[in-house]
């Protein structure tokens, strides 16, 4: 008897792999292509850490007009939740970030490489788990769970390296015969490698990130198909990375001590293995220290803090790569109206260490983008958040013409207005532009350095009977605050009252502040004279005069 008899006995049915070898064949794509792919388990949730590994290998992808695909890795099927494929498939998409192939809802997929979720292609692992068996790469061990208890204790109690390995590695040299009789006897087994791996060799290996490293070679006899008959994650990756023909396995570095193991994987299948590019995490200040950007303690962790706030797609990507190359900072002010499609992303020139994650700059980096949407765009966004979010919102936008001319103050220039970072940021933002808003809030507000009334009501008395006239345009418009500044004795000029500033009890800036205050209850707004135009006389006036009257009394 053989290796041979002993495989057939595991895995009767089990095709010979040149049928996969055959089935998926190799891609047909230009030079240079890279095939990655977003490999999670379903938990559903989706780390900023993750959504930074997908823009990057989307990026990649498309730079060298190569495939990203999504593939759902679903044997551990304890951390598995219900619709937890769904979930993925729509973060990604929230994100414009969907894979060019791959698992496209929680049983749907496209593509050729297909089943892409590793549940569905049990019998492909069970083909090449035989086709170790039959070389006398791979055995089916009978430890007990006592057993392994026992073996762990013992390598505690002498300090020495836990693992099934080598000595340790009870089952590794049972005979053909021994193997047979035991599941002929009905005895419990699951399948590892003969790691052919020495501990005291070291391998080198040079990753696309972190650069050349070496490790001690895998010696431990892990296990590639498990009690449930499912392959383990390390077995998997090798088996579905060669059949998928991803040239590129870009991934977190918690995986970059697995090295050793992969290569040895894909060496015994006598597979090429990928290029492996390890990913340092997003970290978090804590304390004066670093730690990683943690699902448990950081909001900021799950994606799905951005959508629920309402930061714009583009601006969590453009963030992404800001961090992911340090010469994208400089290409975006060299490039202000670009596409981030138009950056080069190196992959080799991500830092070997975990940027800080910043949220003050995604912020900055919004305003930025908003402030280069069209006011339809801003009102169709702010909308959809509002829609799921905030009712009130919702409501105040429902006068879709109005909101536009709204959200129109001062855009389109060449210095748009930059004051929303984020959809909740929106109504905030633009309430004192509703009048039931707006004269439904009781606060005191300060018009800075006018603060007698009398004078306040001097001001706005004047304006309307003398100043204020719809038809004006811009630069009669200030010219006519300027006059009113001159007519109460106050400099027409800041650079005036600057040189001599003992002249006058102050200037034109501080009379506009008060129109301003009174008419928006805020000493900052966009721009007065736009605000001015789209309130128009009735509601300027009404403005003025309810703060009129209440000095009066
Ligand atoms: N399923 C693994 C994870 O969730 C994938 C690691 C890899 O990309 O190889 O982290």
């Amino acid at each position: 008897m053989d290796y041979k008899d002993l495989a057939n006995l595991i895995f009767p049915n089990a095709k010979p792999i040149e049928y996969y070898e055959e089935k998926y064949k190799k891609r047909d794509l230009p030079e240079g292509a890279i095939v990655t792919r977003f490999a999670p388990s379903p938990t559903g949730f989706v780390h900023l850490g993750s959504l930074y590994q997908v823009a990057i290998s989307k990026k990649i992808a498309k730079q060298t007009n190569g495939v990203l695909f999504l593939r759902v890795e679903d044997t551990d099927q304890k951390r598995e939740i219900e619709n937890g494929v769904i979930q993925i498939v729509k973060s990604l998409e929230d994100f414009g970030l969907t894979p060019d192939e791959g698992m496209t809802g929680e049983n749907e997929e496209i593509g050729d490489y297909g089943p892409y979720k590793q549940s569905l292609r049990k019998e492909i692992y069970e083909s090449y788990a035989k086709y170790l068996l039959e070389q006398g790469k791979a055995y089916p061990c009978f430890a007990t769970t006592e057993e392994l208890d026992e073996m762990r204790a013992k390598q505690e109690a002498a300090k020495i390296r836990p693992g099934y390995y080598g000595v340790w590695a009870k089952y590794r040299n049972l005979t053909v015969e021994e193997a047979i009789e035991k599941i002929k006897n009905g005895e419990n087994y699951i399948v590892r490698l003969k790691s052919p791996g020495n501990e005291e060799r070291r391998i080198k290996h040079h990753d696309l990130i972190k650069g050349n490293v070496d490790f001690p070679e895998n010696d431990q006899d892990i296990v590639i198909i498990k009690a449930d008959g499912l392959p383990t994650y390390h077995f998997a990756h090798a088996v579905d990375d060669h059949l998928m023909h991803t040239t590129h396995v870009i991934r977190g570095d918690e995986w970059l001590s697995s090295i050793p193991l992969h290569l040895q994987l894909f060496q015994v299948l006598g597979f090429k293995a990928p290029k492996y590019a390890h990913i340092a995490p997003i970290m978090k200040e804590d304390d004066g220290g670093k730690r990683k950007l943690s699902k448990r303690k950081d909001p900021e962790a799950a994606v799905s803090y951005y959508t629920d706030e309402g930061i714009p797609k583009e601006a969590v990507i453009e963030y992404l790569l800001n961090i992911a190359n340090s010469n994208f900072e400089s290409w975006r002010k060299a490039n202000p109206n670009s596409s981030i499609d138009d950056f080069e992303l190196q992959i080799n020139k991500m830092s070997v260490s975990g940027a800080l994650f910043d949220i003050v700059k995604i912020l900055d980096i919004s305003k930025t983008v908003i402030s280069k949407y069209t006011a339809e765009k801003i009102y169709e966004e702010a909308m959809n958040w509002a829609k799921i979010y905030d009712k009130e919102l919702e409501e105040i936008l429902n006068d879709k013409e109005y909101a536009i001319k709204v959200f129109g103050i001062e855009r389109g220039n060449a210095k748009p207005r930059k004051d929303i970072s984020k959809w909740s940021d929106v109504k905030e933002n633009i309430e004192y532009m509703y009048d039931d808003k707006f004269f439904n809030k009781k606060e005191e507000y300060d018009y800075q350095k006018i603060t007698d009334k009398e004078l306040i009501n001097k001001i706005l008395k004047l304006y309307m009977e003398k100043y204020y006239d719809e038809n004006d345009d811009k630069q009669t418009w200030f010219d006519k605050i300027k006059d009113l500044s001159e007519e109460i004795g106050f400099a027409r000029e800041v650079k005036e009252w600057k040189a001599q500033p003992e002249k006058w009890p102050g200037h034109v800036g501080d009379v506009s502040t008060v129109l301003r205050v009174a008419l928006t209850r805020r000493s900052n707004t966009p721009d007065m004279y736009e605000i001015m135009k789209v309130l128009g006389k009735e509601r300027i006036f009404k403005r003025f005069q309810e703060v009129m009257n209440k000095n009066t009394i």
